[in-house]
């Protein structure tokens, strides 16, 4: 900033460059009291770091007092999401100052002010207002924009001067705002091809301008969603425009998040190295795993984004992607037609539909509420569902083409991928061409109906689901490898798996499932010694030991008796572990305690049971057909293994086995 004529010997000279003579000046004329250093926040240019200059000027404002309560009214109606939101904007509008509209650049809308020396200030409405009062430079006239618009002057409507427009143009939110009326042909007699915003988007946009009914059918609209910021911009600036010349809120609910942070919590900064380019982003992780991303996490926290965050989407995704390719697999070998009549149901293929129908419920339920997490964690608490337990409780049916399951599993996939398509719509659409069709989008066909839910059938798998899961935390704490079967589980506290002690016992590879009191595990209460060392001082010592040996009793609520003394809840930690000989983990009121004593058939059958893990790795290896069939040759040191010669061979497709004393690994040969 330089000095204007009237500031004598400062005239023209920077800011910068009069600091010193200001204070020579003064000291000369004995005005100055103190000349000194201080430090203080400066403002600086966002961009380039230049410190800035303030100065005084006179600008354009729109007075918000009117207008507040009507805008007030009208956000009453609107449905935020999420709902906190709402009250942010309350407080904003509340609290709105004037609206300065005028900014003194080049580019941008012109405002349409016309003031002239009489006092009148004259106000264009239109181009055609602008071609019936325009004096000169109307020819010149390309579009509405400087510097054409800036050589066109019209007659003052009191005392018919020639008068010219204020060079200042307007606040880009003034054109945001008014985003409907330009685009929805608001007023407009009739639609105009590739006329979009009047024309002022030619060159970048080929869309119509279409005609009043349209604006009559389409505004206010539905839904709008952007960045928590506009709630003091573009939410503001369209309710402000919308309420202005309409009278109607312009939106009926807003989806708004928190700004976009990199995966380690920081701002992202080209100068920090860590900002992510758009379209690098979309190379390297995939557009579907971008707005997964987006959707899954709570839009009221700030938002993550990274690679490695969507390395971890693309493992979740995987998940699903393999279900997928485990059913086409197995419907390429059987010939899958989904037009063939389904056959009777099993428990298990009537669970599927159930599990689906309550998917398809709770899944709708998150969308009408814009919940994206809530959607995101249905489809990957479905898909493990689908996964990890039907089609594993079921490969074999599979195997074997069992027709009621492939469509049991094609009919969850298909609805699945309706539902999930508005997040993941590429992934979605090329799964559902593989599956469903090849002729008609997912997006062509409607919302699925959720089918009957069978709430007791879900909560008795969920229960088995829980049991099975505490069955291999346990088995985790023990040491033993997956792969040994164990003589005996106890259940506790889950009663709904009751019925399903076959699946309990081959999912945990044991021969009998208990249900009831688990006394294979042991209480453990030690001191809580920040808390209990202040209370009993020198008792410490004694209550200590007797909880390390047990001398304790049990009372209500958590709460202890050691000898005298009486210990709460927070003056305890308490422990559930297993008794020698056993494995235990529970969780909400569930037990489950595997006993991991071992006898020489067990022993051997985990011997057998890594015979045919190994069989299979060489099937694998040699590039084998899931239906070929095949002959096994044993190491002599082997043949004890025989005793389970049937098993061996339903499990690897083995039509013979032979022991050969000279080999020294197990070999498979191709029939
Ligand atoms: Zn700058
Ligand atoms: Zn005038």
């Amino acid at each position: 900033g330089r000095f204007l004529p009237g500031y004598g010997e400062f005239e023209g000279r920077t800011t910068d460059a009069v600091a010193e003579p200001v204070v020579e000046w003064l000291h000369e004329h004995e005005l100055l009291v103190e000349a000194g250093t201080i430090s203080h926040r400066y403002p600086v240019c966002w961009r380039c770091r230049t410190p800035l200059v303030f100065r005084v000027v006179d600008d354009w404002f729109i007075s918000a007092t009117e207008i507040r309560q009507l805008m007030l009214d009208g956000n009453d109606e609107v449905a935020w999401h999420p709902p906190q939101y709402k009250k942010r904007m309350d407080d904003w509008l509340r609290n709105m100052s004037d609206w300065n509209i005028s900014r003194r650049r080049y580019f941008g809308l012109p405002l349409p002010f016309y003031p002239c020396e009489c006092g009148r200030l004259n106000v264009i409405g239109s181009r055609a207002e602008l071609d019936e009062r325009a004096v000169s430079g109307l020819e010149q006239l390309e579009e509405l924009h400087r510097p054409w618009i800036d050589a066109v002057s019209i007659r003052c409507e009191d005392c018919g001067a020639e008068v010219k427009r204020i060079e200042e143009v307007g606040d880009a939110w003034l054109d945001a705002g008014i985003v409907h009326f330009s685009t929805l042909g608001w007023q407009n007699p009739q639609w105009m091809r590739e006329g979009n915003a009047t024309g002022a988007a030619r060159g970048v946009t080929h869309a119509d301008l279409p005609d009043h009914t349209y604006w009559e059918e389409w505004f206010p609209a539905d839904f709008v969603t952007e960045g928590r910021a506009q709630i003091r911009l573009w939410f503001y600036s369209q309710c402000f425009m919308a309420i202005s010349l309409d009278g109607r809120q312009p939106y009926g609910s807003v989806l708004t998040y928190e700004n976009l942070l990199d995966e380690n919590g920081r701002e992202m900064h080209k100068s920090w190295g860590n900002a992510i380019e758009l379209n690098e982003a979309l190379d390297r992780m995939g557009a579907d795993v971008m707005r997964w991303l987006y959707c899954e996490q709570n839009p009221s926290q700030e938002l993550r984004f990274g690679y490695s965050l969507a390395d971890d989407v693309k493992r979740r995704l995987l998940t699903f992607w393999n279900s997928v390719s485990f059913f086409v697999t197995y419907a390429r070998i059987a010939e899958f037609d989904p037009s063939t009549p389904v056959g009777e149901l099993r428990p298990l293929d009537r669970w599927l539909a159930s599990r689906t129908s309550a998917f398809v419920t709770e899944v709708t339920e998150n969308y009408e509420r814009y919940w994206m997490p809530g959607v995101v964690n249905a489809f990957e608490r479905f898909v493990d569902d689908l996964s990890n337990w039907y089609i594993r409780r079921t490969r074999r049916r599979f195997w074997d083409g069992d027709e009621t399951a492939l469509r049991v599993l094609w009919e969850a996939l298909r609805t699945s991928l309706q539902v999930i398509a508005p997040v993941m719509p590429f992934l979605a659409e090329h799964l559902w061409q593989n599956i469903v069709s090849k002729d008609k989008s997912v997006f062509l066909y409607p919302w699925p109906e959720a089918g009957e839910i069978d709430e007791a059938l879900n909560a008795e798998v969920a229960a088995v689901r829980q049991v099975v899961e505490l069955g291999r935390q346990a088995r985790a704490t023990s040491r033993l490898k997956l792969r040994q079967p164990l003589r005996r589980v106890v259940v506790a506290g889950a009663d709904g798996a009751r019925s399903h002690a076959d699946e309990i016992a081959e999912e945990l590879r044991v021969k009998e499932v208990e249900f009831g009191d688990v006394d294979a595990s042991e209480l453990r209460v030690k001191p809580n010694l920040p808390v209990l060392g202040p209370k009993l001082g020198a008792a410490l010592r004694d209550v200590r030991e007797a909880l390390a040996r047990g001398e304790f009793d049990e009372l209500e609520a958590g709460r202890f008796r050691v000898g005298d003394h009486e210990l709460g809840p927070d003056e305890v930690l308490v422990e559930q572990t297993g008794k020698e000989g056993w494995a235990v983990a529970s969780a909400d009121g569930v037990t489950v305690a595997l006993d991991t004593a071992l006898d020489p058939s067990l022993a051997l059958e985990a011997l057998v049971l890594d015979l045919i893990h190994q069989i299979n790795a060489l099937r694998k290896e040699q590039g084998l057909e899931l239906t070929d069939r095949i002959r096994i040759t044993l190491p002599a040191a082997q043949s004890e293994l025989l005793e389970h010669e049937d098993w061996i061979k339903q499990e690897t497709l083995a039509v013979e086995i032979e022991i050969d004393g000279d080999c020294a690994e197990p070999q498979i040969a191709k029939i």
